[in-house]
């Protein structure tokens, strides 16, 4: 009999899983059906540069269509609000749709902590809606600044203040830097970009991107240092106002734009199911991607915690990446009513992306190889090149990565 097979999520874990699924399964056995509440899929290391005007929104977004109908599956684009696992039912405000397994790749969503005023004060940098919220503000805020006569007064408005020096932290003030010195710059002469402008960089921690090699973090901090970005580390947030950030040293930061990206936590479609969850809200998986030992659910991805020689494998899109094929490989198993295989992780290694030429890699399979600068730049620009799927987006990434370089943003602030 045809067995039904739901993957809840379109992102880095359900689009690979898919198309790895594809060359196992065949038609005959299973009906595949993808349900995301975006009819794309984003690709989240990017949208720094959406929300920096060195890419179009398009360029990020893949078609989930594009993914699923060639290959015969189906794609339901809905809002899924609860699961029912007792009945095998996902749920939409449109249907009801069974499964005999089901995948969950809902991914996390964005954790203030608890923080008062992150919500409404701050911009947090997750979904495409906000890079592209956190570009119109940037460019706004430059015209606005354009026309304040008070030097007091125009130092605010472009004091710019980043909540968290992980990787999307340190790439955005990098990247914001850029845009004001290689763009900017040429087409606001009223501004002086040297005393007017500030960026603030804060994380609680005592390094920057804290979960990268050391090296790296050396590496991003000296080039920050000389792109002018105040990084403010050991600095815990107890509140964001409306422009203002307060520090639990009774320190208080002001400034117009302040940009959230202190970490994620559980999508809360799965805070909702019962079933064995870590401390962190995961769904625990075991070394088969299986939850709860049951062969009807599966999880992977930022959604899943899978614990790994004694440690939770972090939640990046390189991880979902590498467990998709594996995740795919069990699917197929459990619906030929075959026993699943465990999943070995190779982690690759990370990349930071630090402005103009600038990069940090390090290779894990080079025997943990540090690079830095233009070698670790054009690892970066190609790693990414080859990772975007898709003709269209791969033509409009390179294109416009070298209109960027070449011809200045895109600052041009259309709706
Ligand atoms: C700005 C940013 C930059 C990042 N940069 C990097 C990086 O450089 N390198 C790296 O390795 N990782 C990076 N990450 C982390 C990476 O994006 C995640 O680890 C990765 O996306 C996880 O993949 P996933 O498939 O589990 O979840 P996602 O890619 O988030 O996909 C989840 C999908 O589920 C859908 N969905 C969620 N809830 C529902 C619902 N209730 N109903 C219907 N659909 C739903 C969403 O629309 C989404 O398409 C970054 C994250 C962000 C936010």
């Amino acid at each position: 009999m045809t067995k039904r097979v739901i993957i809840l999520g379109g992102g880095f874990a359900g689009l690979h899983l898919i198309r790895r699924l594809e060359r196992i399964l065949r038609k005959a056995e299973a009906d595949v059906t993808v349900v995301d509440r975006q009819n794309y899929h984003l690709f989240t290391p990017l949208l720094y540069q959406v929300a920096t005007g060195e890419l179009p929104p398009h360029a990020v977004a893949y078609p989930l269509r594009d993914a699923t109908a060639p290959i015969g599956y189906r794609f339901v684009q809905a809002e899924v609000d609860r699961i029912d696992l007792a009945s095998r039912a996902v749920h939409t405000v449109d249907a009801d749709l069974s499964y005999d397994h089901l995948v969950i790749a809902v991914g996390s969503v964005t954790n203030d902590y608890g923080i008062p005023g992150v919500r409404e004060h701050a911009v947090s940098v997750k979904w495409l809606a906000d890079g592209e919220d956190l570009k119109r503000r940037i460019l706004d805020t430059f015209e606005d600044a354009a026309t304040i006569a008070d030097p007091t007064r125009r130092r605010e408005a472009l004091t710019f203040i980043i909540v968290g020096a992980g990787p999307v932290g340190v790439e955005l003030a990098s990247s914001l830097r850029d845009l004001m010195d290689h763009t900017l710059r040429r087409i606001y002469p009223s501004i002086d970009f040297n005393r007017d402008v500030t960026i603030h960089l804060l994380d609680g921690a005592d390094r920057v991107i804290p979960q990268m090699n050391p090296r790296l973090s050396r590496i991003a901090i000296r080039r920050l240092e000389r792109q002018r970005v105040n990084v403010l580390l050991r600095t815990l947030v107890s509140e964001i106002g409306e422009g203002c950030v307060r520090t639990k040293d009774g320190a208080e930061l002001r400034g117009r734009t302040i940009i959230w990206s202190g970490g994620v936590k559980m999508n809360p479609l799965v805070a909702s199911l019962d079933l064995p969850k870590a401390k962190d809200g995961r769904l625990i998986v075991d070394a088969t991607f299986r939850v709860g030992g049951r062969d009807d659910v599966l999880a992977l991805g930022d959604a899943a915690y899978f614990e790994y020689q004694g440690r939770p494998l972090p939640q990046l899109a390189q991880v979902a990446v590498l467990e998709a094929p594996a995740a795919a490989r069990n699917v197929a198993a459990l619906v030929r009513g075959e026993p699943p295989k465990p999943f070995v992780y190779k982690r690759k290694g990370d990349l930071i992306a630090l402005g103009r030429t600038q990069a940090g890699a390090e290779l894990a399979r080079f025997g943990g190889l540090v690079l830095s600068g233009l070698p670790a730049w054009t690892v970066w620009r190609v790693n990414y090149l080859m990772q975007l799927l898709g003709v269209r987006n791969r033509g409009t990434l390179l294109v416009e990565w070298l209109l960027s370089y070449f011809a200045g943003r895109l600052v041009a602030n259309t709706p």
